[in-house]
């Protein structure tokens, strides 16, 4: 096999109901193996993978298979039988969604850092106690790496916000008591892009200034000034900023009480509201799947609504950002599922903030970049690119960088 004597980072973004993986070159950070599981604890569990030999797609394993087995799956019928690169594998990844105050950095997973995940399930029910699963399964199955896992948090790309983008206009004694604040997510996301930015203007990290837009079925927008974060559309939770798949983005928090009081809804109906029917999916009346909103764009009414309303918020946040770097700005990026392929989305956001500066090319827009160098905007604008998102790769150089 070509991977024999390579040295791989084994990545793990565990989700409540996939859980994506791949293998990293820890040299050269090549993919020897990217795949993922999806419909754990669901009927039809299945997974896709994608080797140097071999291509999967949707193939059914059984029905229910939660995240032990399939990290199982994982480890032995792929890298054991199909790769046989088991014993190449030096360290171990994994997205972790929320670190709050105390997690800085990326670090090696030991109780310590444990116990701080489960501290904070409160403040990301639905990613931090699913991320820990993948950690305690994998840590079960590479019992020889147990000192080799690596925890990267999206909220350590927001350890520098200044105090007044990190506070709520609420009395001060709830953060210091309750640790509530902005803390932002797709950290991991907006740090890939901001590199990747930073690689394409041949900038240096220390002095790029970005606006990134990261649209996908979860959405937000950060604005880094000379390589730090100032501000991010989400906060506490990922449930504030725009408008994405099933969450609802910003609202008067006085429409919960209107909920609770006058509608009689309880609680947990209207998180669950606000989590998981609102946003595309509660405006369209159909999917949250941005594509058919966009399809019937031209003429169906709940589709425009649904696109206009998305764009509106969207550009909102840019328009509010750029004056933190203003004529600073090296670039306007766009990444993620809607981000990297909605010519649409782009076309519609661009136009309304043609005022500042920005101007598409109409061909370079099409094509998504790709034959551009990144850019798809005219040679007098502000750059605005195209950037495919690597959370994976991201993770493997934390992985590396920290067990060296
Ligand atoms: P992600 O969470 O980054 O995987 O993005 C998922 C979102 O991207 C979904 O809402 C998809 O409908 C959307 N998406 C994927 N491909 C396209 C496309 N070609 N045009 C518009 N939206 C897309």
């Amino acid at each position: 096999m070509d991977y024999m004597s390579q040295k791989l980072v084994f990545v793990i973004n565990s989700g409540s109901s996939s859980l994506k993986f791949s293998l990293i070159d820890s040299k050269n950070y090549k993919k020897c193996l990217t795949g993922i599981i999806e419909c754990l604890n669901l009927l039809n569990t299945n997974v896709s993978w994608k080797s140097k030999d071999v291509c999967i797609k949707n193939f059914y394993l059984k029905s229910y298979m939660n995240h032990e087995e399939a990290i199982r799956f994982i480890l032995t019928e792929i890298i054991q039988k199909k790769m046989n690169v088991v014993n190449d594998i030096v360290s171990i990844g994994h997205r972790v969604v929320h670190g709050g105050e105390k997690m800085k950095s990326s670090a090696i997973i030991n109780k310590m850092i444990i116990d701080n995940i489960k501290e904070l399930f409160c403040f990301s029910p639905l990613h931090n106690p699913v991320n820990l699963l993948g950690i305690e399964s994998a840590i079960k199955q590479f019992p020889s790496l147990r000192r080799k896992n690596v925890a990267v948090f999206d909220t350590s790309f927001y350890q520098k916000l200044p105090e007044c983008t990190y506070l709520y206009g609420i009395p001060y004694i709830f953060y210091k008591k309750y640790g509530i604040r902005r803390y932002g997510a797709h950290g991991i996301s907006h740090s890939y892009i901001m590199k990747k930015s930073a690689e394409i203007m041949r900038k240096d990290l220390k002095s790029i200034n970005i606006i990134s837009c990261h649209l996908g079925n979860g959405a937000s927008v950060s604005v880094i000034k000379n390589g730090v974060c100032l501000d991010t559309s989400m906060g506490l939770t990922p449930l504030e900023g725009l408008i994405m798949g099933t969450r609802s983005g910003d609202i008067d928090p006085s429409i919960i009480f209107y909920l609770y009081e006058k509608v009689k809804m309880s609680i947990k109906e209207i998180k669950n509201l606000l989590n998981k029917k609102s946003g595309i999916l509660g405006l369209s009346e159909n999917t949250s799947d941005f594509r058919n909103s966009e399809k019937k764009y031209f003429f169906n009414k709940k589709a425009k609504r649904t696109v206009d309303i998305f764009v509106y918020r969207l550009v909102k946040y840019i328009s509010s950002y750029f004056f933190l770097i203003a004529k600073k700005i090296d670039a306007l990026v766009f990444t993620g599922g809607i981000g990297q392929n909605s010519v649409l989305v782009r076309e519609l956001a661009v136009l309304k903030l043609s005022s500042l500066g920005f101007k598409l090319s109409k061909k370079f827009n099409n094509e998504n970049g790709l034959k551009n160098n990144f850019r798809i905007s005219t040679e007098k604008s502000i750059p605005i690119l195209v950037i495919s998102t690597d959370e994976e790769l991201e993770i493997a150089n934390e992985t590396v960088r920290l067990i060296k």
